[in-house]
C-alpha cells in the first residue's frame, strides 16, 4: 500500500526537497510513499488570490483566511488524518509517528505569518502537532520533519528491517553508544566488550548504558520509564507519599 502524503502550503516547491533523496527518495520513486502537494493560493477565490488579512483586534502580521484553507482542505479525499503544524500541538512523539506510518497517509497543512484563523481547528476536526517548542517561519519544515519520520518506517524503506527497533525512544529509552573501527582512534579504545563476541555480555552492556544515558540526559524519559516498569496491576491503588 503506498503511504498519501498531502501537503497544503504557500511552498509547494519544497517539497519534496530534501525528501527527494536518500531513503525516503528512492522509496518516492519506488511508489512506497506518494506526495501531493497543493498550493493553498489555488483555492482563493478574489482576483489577487488573497489567503490572508489583518488580525481581527489589531495586532502585528497577517492570519491565514478560514475559507480559503477550507477549500484546501476539502479539496483532499485521501481519508488520511488531517494534521495543522502548530507549535502550540501536541508534541509529535515516536508512537504517534509509528501510529501514523502504519496508515493510509497524512494530510498537513502547513501554516505562515501569524498562523491560522481559529475557527478552522474545529470546522474541519484538525489535529494539532507541534515538532518542538521554538518558533519556525512556517509548517513546511515540521511537515519534512513529520514525513521523514513516517517514511523511514514504511516496509521495505530501511534496510534492515530490524535496524529501527532499538533506535531512541522505541523502548522508551535513549539509545546505548554505537562505535566503529578503527579500534584506536586518537588513543581512546573501542570498549573491550564490544569486542568479546560474548552477545549475552554485549546486550546487557548496552541495556545498562541505554539506561544511564537517559537518566543523565533525559531525566524527564527515565521516570516516565520507571513509571511504566513499577506500575501497579491496574486496579490496584497507587501508593503515594502522603497516603
Ligand atoms: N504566531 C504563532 C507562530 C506562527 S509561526 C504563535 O506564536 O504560535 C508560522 C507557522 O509556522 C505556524 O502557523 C506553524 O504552521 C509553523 N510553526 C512554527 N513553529 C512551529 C512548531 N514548533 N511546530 C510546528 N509548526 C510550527
Amino acid at each position: 500500500m503506498t503511504f498519501a502524503a498531502t501537503i497544503l502550503t504557500l511552498y509547494p516547491d519544497m517539497f519534496p526537497g530534501p525528501l527527494g533523496m536518500s531513503l525516503a527518495g528512492r522509496a518516492l520513486a519506488e511508489g512506497r510513499w506518494s506526495l501531493d502537494a497543493r498550493n493553498i493560493r489555488d483555492f482563493a477565490t478574489d482576483r489577487h488570490r488573497t489567503v490572508d488579512d489583518t488580525p481581527s483586534g489589531g495586532g502585528a502580521g497577517m492570519v491565514l483566511r478560514a475559507d480559503v484553507l477550507a477549500a484546501a482542505i476539502d479539496s483532499v479525499a485521501t481519508g488520511a488524518p488531517l494534521i495543522a503544524m502548530t507549535p502550540r500541538g501536541t508534541p509529535l512523539t515516536q508512537a504517534r509517528v509509528r501510529d501514523l506510518a502504519s496508515g493510509p497517509g497524512v494530510t498537513v497543512l502547513c501554516g505562515r505569518f501569524e498562523g491560522f484563523d481559529e475557527r478552522i481547528f474545529e470546522a474541519r476536526g484538525i489535529e494539532e502537532v507541534s515538532i518542538g517548542d521554538y518558533i519556525l517561519s512556517g509548517g513546511e519544515m515540521g511537515a519534512l520533519v513529520l514525513l521523514d519520520a513516517c517514511i523511514r518506517l514504511l516496509p521495505g524503506v530501511m534496510g534492515a528491517p530490524s535496524s529501527g527497533d532499538d533506535e531512541s525512544f522505541e523502548s522508551g529509552l535513549l539509545e546505548y553508544p554505537h562505535y566503529t573501527r578503527p579500534n584506536e582512534w586518537e588513543g581512546r579504545t573501542i570498549p573491550e566488550v564490544l569486542r568479546s563476541g560474548d552477545h549475552a555480555r554485549i546486550a546487557a552492556w548496552r541495556k545498562l548504558m541505554a539506561e544511564t544515558e537517559t537518566r543523565l540526559r533525559r531525566p524527564d524519559l527515565w521516570e516516565r520509564h520507571e513509571g511504566v516498569r513499577v506500575k501497579p496491576p491496574s486496579g490496584a491503588r497507587r501508593q503515594t507519599k502522603d497516603a
